[in-house]
């Protein structure tokens, strides 16, 4: 089972020889060292909002607060609840993403109505604080799980809107390559990620700056999520990025799933 490599080993025992079954341990150990990480990282995601709920009820169960104290704590508890959901819902995403895909839910997509519902989307979400733009996206197709792509791009723009400054671009194009693979890209002008951390970037809860990150509400799982629909696709996610200068996150779609829909 695993990824894990079964040899055989010979070695002598008393007059003759002994077969020795070896697995290849290093390799069921670090899977394992990834799984005890994990969990521990979930119980952390977890227990910081519980216990600052915890806190909240406790305040207004022993305090007589003014009525816009009140409204206040429970903003607040609000928000923390919101950060627990999403961690919740983004969980249940990558459990269905590492189970085997659904037969047949692969179906042809229009990248218009696409672009247009994320687009809107963006929009709300931005509120605004920065100039979108949407590319012509013509006759284009895709082929793929619907609600899979939608997540992918929907979390490459709501980290652009998340991490750029107001006032900022952000862009989410497409282009038809020359060999006939498709790219779909989420460009902005937000602070951009240094070299170091890009090979990172789609580990489960790694964040470039921690604690400032978390307060932005993301749950650190998008970009794996990202990584795991483009897997399942048969493409994958690139990402350029400049200090100082912006991001660009980049979907590859192999030419199998890709197509100009007849006019
Ligand atoms: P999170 O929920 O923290 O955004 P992600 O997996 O989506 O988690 O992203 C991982 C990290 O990559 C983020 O915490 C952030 O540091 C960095 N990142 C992602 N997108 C951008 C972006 N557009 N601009 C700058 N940094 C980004």
């Amino acid at each position: 089972r695993g990824s894990g490599t079964l040899s055989v080993i010979v070695r002598p025992y008393g007059d003759g020889l002994r077969l020795v079954l070896s697995q290849d341990v290093t390799e069921r150990e670090r899977a394992e060292a990834m799984r005890r990480d994990f969990v521990a990282n979930v119980s952390h995601e977890i227990r910081t909002p519980l216990t600052v709920l915890s806190g909240f009820i406790e305040t207004m169960s022993s305090l007589p607060l003014s009525e816009p104290e009140r409204r206040r704590v429970l903003t607040l508890m609000g928000q923390q609840t919101e950060r627990m959901l999403s961690l919740v819902s983004d969980l249940l995403t990558l459990a269905q993403l590492e189970g085997s895909p659904r037969p047949g839910s692969d179906r042809w997509i229009g990248l218009g109505p696409l672009f247009l519902r994320l687009g809107t989307d963006a929009k709300a979400l931005s509120n605004g604080r920065h100039q979108l733009k949407i590319g012509e996206v013509g006759a284009l197709e895709l082929a793929g799980v619907e609600t899979e792509l939608i997540s992918a791009i929907s979390n490459l723009l709501s980290n652009a809107v998340r991490y750029t400054p107001e006032g900022g671009e952000i862009e989410l194009n497409w282009r038809l390559a020359a060999d006939g693979h498709g790219e779909i890209s989420v460009t902005d002008t937000g602070p951009g990620i240094a070299r170091e951390h890009l090979p990172r970037l789609t580990e489960r809860f790694y964040r470039v700056d921690g604690s400032r990150n978390r307060e932005t509400g993301g749950t650190g799982l998008g970009l794996s999520i990202v990584k795991h629909v483009m897997q399942r696709h048969g493409g994958e996610l690139q990402v350029q990025s400049e200090v100082g200068q912006g991001s660009r996150f980049t979907l590859l779609l192999p030419p199998t799933r890709v197509r100009q829909a007849a006019p």
